[in-house]
């Protein structure tokens, strides 16, 4: 049985700024507990992510969504796992070197009682800044400071090639070299994973290549099925109605295609709830096959 509810909290404010926001979305699992909480928001340049897409169609598509190309700013929902013995963050948020509307992880996470030091496990999908950038403090130490970290092997191995610098594009450059400083700074306390692994008890690593060349999705598997998405979906509405089409924001445009593809007919029309680290309603929605074709995100009812 699965109970939902949205909480919005007033996080307290600096004095003389606006009071912020707060969405934190709870998925109840019986003996355990998922909550999404909020990193705020990324600020992203739709021509980069949508200019290889069919322009007309995406168009069309986007207006149907209520989207345009003007402006492309995703919610962060950072998952957050508690089964009573281990505190799982997956992911660590963006920090506070990424995005100014980024990096608000540990005042959603002060909202639920919990600090850093509370962290047991972190488990990467992959080393982009909003998702790995989160892991250092102001003075590149660990954040999450009792935490076992752990990443994908080909993830890691991808990033910390001191070829990855010279050869990706221009534009990742610097994801690159952040990547590599923050992965080299964990150090021992990292420890690299292979596809379908059983990290913890429940919680298996899943290879979901493209996006980046290592990204890992988790199963969740008691007592509801569960699948933390990272970036396989990063979006509700291309990424679901056309899963074959180019996006910007892959590294390996075709594998990431392919990945989407096989996931989306693999999940869709089943109970397994999705959890999108971009997506809408806290991340937390099922795929549904649409009628025209392609598939639908449906968020969980509120
Ligand atoms: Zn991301």
């Amino acid at each position: 049985m699965i109970t939902r509810r949205h909480v919005l909290i007033a996080a307290t404010a600096a004095l003389g700024a606006p009071p912020r926001l707060w969405a934190t979305t709870t998925l109840d699992l019986g003996g355990a507990r998922i909550d999404t909480v909020s990193d705020g928001a990324l600020v992203l340049s739709p021509t980069v992510l949508f200019g290889q897409m069919p322009q007309a169609e995406l168009h069309e598509l986007l207006a149907r969504y209520g989207e345009s190309l003007d402006r492309f700013d995703p919610p962060c929902n950072v998952t957050l796992y508690r089964d009573g013995k281990h505190t799982v963050l997956f992911d660590a948020g963006a920090g506070p070197d990424f995005q100014p509307s980024a990096g608000k992880l540990f005042e959603a996470l002060a909202t639920l009682t919990l600090g850093p030091e509370d962290i047991t496990h972190v488990l990467f999908t992959h080393g982009h800044p909003d998702h790995l950038w989160g892991v250092l403090d102001d003075f590149d130490e660990p954040v999450f400071g009792h935490a076992v970290h752990m990443m994908g092997r080909i993830e890691h191995a991808f990033w910390m090639d001191p070829e990855t610098v010279a050869r990706i594009d221009e534009g990742r450059k610097g994801y690159a070299v952040g990547a590599a400083r923050r992965l080299a700074a964990l150090g021992e306390r990292l420890t690299l994973l292979e596809d379908g692994a059983e990290v913890l008890p429940g919680i298996t690593a899943r290879l979901t290549p493209g996006h980046t060349p290592g990204h890992m999705a988790y199963a969740l598997a008691e007592p509801t099925p569960a699948l933390v998405l990272g970036d396989c979906l990063s979006n509700h509405h291309v990424a679901f109605e056309r899963p074959d089409w180019p996006t910007g924001s892959d590294q390996d445009i075709a594998a990431a295609a392919a990945t989407r593809i096989r996931l989306l007919a693999e999940v869709a029309d089943t109970d397994l709830v999705l959890i999108g680290y971009h997506l809408p309603a806290g991340g937390l929605g099922r795929a549904e096959r649409a009628p025209a074709g392609g598939y639908i995100f449906r968020p969980l009812e509120g």
